[in-house]
């Protein structure tokens, strides 16, 4: 996505920007989502659900959101809600078909490429992250087992690799990434939403040793806290174990029976591998799986790529997931980041 918000703002500016895309098709993993572009109702909100964030991106971000979301409207983007459900937060969502075909319209073509080869005098680094590279997973998120990947298979790290290459500082929170805790089988695109189990709040919530690792009270709105627990455990798995009352609880889409009841590794009580507590009624086979990473390039307030002393890096920026820093500690709109950033980075380039 930031790649194309930076080639439509380029555009609207007067450049000539190339998008060059290493997939099989347009959009990466904005494609694949459920197109709610939000941010916190709150600045202080934002710095206390992301503590560890650059407080200086969270602003860029939390101020450049409200006139990014009516610019995509003004390109013809498609809007399907104007709420995104959550008190603490706000934002619209958008017809994804309808808002990549506006980006493409107004970013012009698309080159496709494998290998990609870059030319010109700017160089925009958003290839959307490092989740579809298992080795470098393994070395900076450091799971106790292989993640599911839940992502466009194409953003294996390229940015992070040739912003490295370039002399680039990296940020803080490479352990961190945003996923979701699966029902533990196989999986693919259309699996990404029915399949993810988001109700670990209301769960007892177990390893597959029968330790119980993570207390279900202290799990945060976004259950990232538990996903990421989650995959620090044997095989990178939990059971959650649900009672009656849990089972009547609400949840964003119907009851957690309602999902419980759709789960495919949904396992009768009597039947796991270590004793449940006594009021179980049902369990759930859940798998860490990773959406996109969270740390990543530093970044300044223009997108540019930053060297260990700070200093920017001559004509390299960095959108979306690429750069790291801004929601580092919690959770935030990755297409946010990447509908700011991307428009930034084109502004900055340009100027
Ligand atoms: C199921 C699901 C639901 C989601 N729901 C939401 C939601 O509701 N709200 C929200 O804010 N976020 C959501 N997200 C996350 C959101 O999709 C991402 O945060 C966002 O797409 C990141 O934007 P990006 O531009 O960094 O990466 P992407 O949108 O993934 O784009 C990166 C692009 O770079 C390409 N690429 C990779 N390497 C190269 C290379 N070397 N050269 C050229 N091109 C390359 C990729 O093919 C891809 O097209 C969801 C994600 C998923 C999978």
């Amino acid at each position: 996505m930031a790649g194309l918000c930076a080639a439509a703002r380029a555009r609207e500016l007067g450049g000539s920007p190339t998008v060059l895309e290493k997939g099989t098709r347009p959009g990466g993993s904005m494609v694949l989502s459920s197109g709610v572009i939000w941010r916190y109702r709150t600045f202080e909100e934002f710095r206390a659900q992301c503590p560890g964030g650059d407080e200086r991106l969270q602003r860029l971000v939390f101020d450049g959101l409200d006139e990014g979301l009516e610019w995509l409207e003004s390109l013809g983007a498609p809007v399907v809600g104007r709420e995104t459900g959550n008190p603490l937060t706000t934002g619209v969502r958008f017809d994804l078909e309808g808002l990549t075909e506006a980006l493409l319209r107004a970013a012009g073509p698309v080159r496709f490429e494998q290998p990609v080869t870059v030319t010109g005098d700017a160089l925009l680094l958003a290839s959307g992250g490092f989740q579809g590279n298992a080795d470098l997973v393994e070395r900076y998120v450091r799971p106790a087992a292989r993640l599911r990947l839940r992502a466009n298979p194409w953003s294996s790290g390229d940015g992070l690799r040739i912003g490295l290459e370039r002399g680039a500082a990296l940020t803080a929170g490479l352990d961190e990434f945003y996923g979701r805790n699966m029902a533990d089988v196989d999986f693919d695109e259309p699996g990404f939403v029915p399949l993810a189990q988001v109700y670990g709040r209301h769960a007892r919530i177990f390893n597959e040793r029968g330790e119980e690792f993570f207390d279900h009270d202290q799990v945060s709105w976004s259950e990232l806290d538990l996903v990421q627990a989650t995959a620090h455990q044997p095989h990178a798995r939990a059971w959650y174990l649900l009672d009656e009352r849990a089972l009547d609880e609400r949840v964003r889409y119907g009851t957690v029976r309602d999902l419980v009841a759709a789960a495919p590794t949904r396992t009768d009580p009597a039947e796991l591998p270590f004793e449940p507590p006594s009021s179980t009624v049902a369990a759930v086979r859940v798998a860490a799986a990773i959406t996109h990473t969270i740390g990543g390039l530093r970044i300044d307030d223009r997108a540019r790529v930053l060297d260990e002393q700070d200093e920017p890096l001559d004509g390299l920026f960095a959108a979306g997931v690429d750069a790291g820093g801004i929601s580092t500690g919690g959770y935030a709109s990755g297409l946010a980041a990447a509908l700011v950033l991307g428009r930034t980075a084109a502004e900055a380039a340009l100027s």
